[in-house]
This record gives C-alpha cells, structure tokens and sequence, in this order.
C-alpha cells in the first residue's frame, strides 16, 4: 500500500503503559486536526463503556474472517484469543488526503504493516521498569485478574520487538511522553511536506 501523501503511523506499546492515555492527550494538542485514528475492529467483549464504532468496532468471529477474506484488513492479528484488525479502506482515504494516520495496534500487527508499507513510521512506548507495568496493570482494576496475568506475561516479549521500531518513548510521565511523540509527529509531516 502506498502512502505517499500522508504519513502512516504505527503507535504500539505493551498494555498498561499508558498508550491510550497518550493518543488522548495528543489529539487534544492536534488543533489543526492533522492526525486522524484508526477505529479497529475486534471480537473481544467490550469492556465498562465501550462502546461499538467508538472504541472499536465489535463484531463476532465469523464477520471477522468474511472480512480477511474480502481482503478487508491492512493487518489483523490474534492477540489473547481475540482477532483484532484495521479496516483497509479509511485508512487509504485519509493518507490520500493527506494526513497523519495513526494505527494502534499490537506488535505482530505492527511488523505486518511494517513489512506491506515500507514507509509507514513506528513509535513504542515503553514503561519506565516491568515491575512499575505490572503495578499498572493490577491497579487497573479494567480485566480479569487471569487476563491481567496474561498481559504481564506477554510484556516481556512484546518490549522486545521495540528495537523494530523507529521511535521509542519511555512513559514516565504523560505530559512529557505526549509532548515527545507531538514533536516526532509534527518533525515528520515537516520533513513529508519538504520531500
Ligand atoms: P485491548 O484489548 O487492550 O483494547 O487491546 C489489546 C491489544 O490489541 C493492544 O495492544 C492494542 O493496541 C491491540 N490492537 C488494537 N487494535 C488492533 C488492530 O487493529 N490490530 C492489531 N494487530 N492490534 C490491535
């Protein structure tokens, strides 16, 4: 997939490091609406008030696969035994307009896209320490306590994949690791814009 007139962003971090909190604050500082975010679809349960074409778009399994096999998905992976995947055609829109399209995503999703759109550009956010993840994770209070179990055991593996990334950001503080990932951005539309 081409991108040549936006840029397309790849945003990935282990749960819990606060990446969701992130992406809220930096569409706060995006006055100019210049990033766009891509609604992905899941077949996880929605979780307290999420809700469906909001949070993601939730839909079972077998919608699911009619869409990996209309060839619907930039990427899609299975990710503690839910699919999740982004839907293909806003994401073309709104790089053919031009703008910055971020994609939340886990990191087997994040090396697919990676591998189909050479040009895409991609930010980890990292914690300051494991243990400080796993207190996140627990005092989250959001999943089940095997599901938190779960996510502390896949961190490990996940913060390794960060050397596959462009950019890493270590979230010790939001403000500060919004602010870092706003100027990567803006650096990069700056040099898009210059090419
Ligand atoms: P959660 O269940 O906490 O909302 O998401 C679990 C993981 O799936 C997170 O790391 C999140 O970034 C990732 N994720 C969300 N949407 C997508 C997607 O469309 N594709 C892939 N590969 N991962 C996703």
């Amino acid at each position: 997939m081409s991108n040549k007139k936006g840029i397309l962003v790849v945003f990935s971090a282990p749960s819990g490091c606060g990446k969701d909190t992130i992406l809220r604050e930096l569409f706060k500082k995006d006055t100019e609406n210049e990033f766009m975010l891509s609604r992905s679809m899941t077949t996880r349960q929605p979780r307290n008030a999420e809700q469906d074409g909001v949070d993601y778009y939730f839909v079972t399994r077998e919608k699911f696969e009619e869409l990996i096999n209309n060839d619907g998905f930039i990427e899609y992976a299975e990710y503690n035994g839910n699919y999740y995947g982004t839907p293909k055609a806003p994401v073309e829109e709104w790089l053919a307009e031009g703008k910055t399209v971020i994609l939340e995503i886990e990191v087997q999703g994040a090396s697919k896209v990676r591998a189909t759109c050479p040009d895409s550009v991609g930010i980890f956010i990292l914690p300051p320490s494991l243990e400080e993840l796993e207190r996140r994770l627990r005092n989250r209070q959001t999943d089940s306590p095997e599901v938190i179990e779960k996510r502390i055991a896949l961190a490990p593996g996940e913060i390794a994949h960060s050397r596959f990334f462009d950019y890493c950001v270590v979230n010790d503080d939001i403000g500060t690791a919004t602010d870092e990932v706003y100027t990567i951005l803006k650096n990069l539309k700056e040099d898009n814009n210059n090419v």
